[in-house]
């Protein structure tokens, strides 16, 4: 069976996957720096949430940043299980139901782990 990408288009998206976890990486840390802000100035202003209108705005602050950190925090997970698969030789194979991944898919995001029909359907 001939491999269907070369070794050096592989490493292309070795490359690019190590970028973007690069880039979550330090997104996350920025995040993280933002809820500890957040959470400082909460204590410092001593507020009640729910009746002073600047507490709730700390309060929605944080949902935003909690929100954005879990997304970063999947986000890097995908990455992670996408160079595993590069490691074991599974890159670009549909996790469900095994057909190959379209080469623009992996292209626009190589991290995906599912073909454009079963991530459509999940
Ligand atoms: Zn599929």
């Amino acid at each position: 069976m001939t491999p269907r990408f070369t070794d050096a288009r592989l490493e292309q998206f070795r490359e690019q996957l190590r970028a973007e976890r690069e880039s979550t990486v330090r997104l996350m840390a920025g995040l993280g720096e933002d809820i500890r802000r957040i959470v400082d100035a909460r204590q410092d202003s001593n507020v009640d949430d729910e009746h002073d209108p600047e507490g709730s705005t700390i309060a929605f602050e944080r949902s935003q940043s909690d929100a954005l950190l879990r997304q970063s925090r999947d986000k890097l997970s995908q990455i992670t299980a996408a160079l595993s698969r590069l490691d074991a030789g599974s890159f670009g194979v549909c996790e469900s139901c095994g057909r190959d991944i379209p080469e623009a898919r992996l292209v626009a995001r190589p991290s995906a782990s599912l073909c454009v029909d079963c991530a459509s359907r999940a």
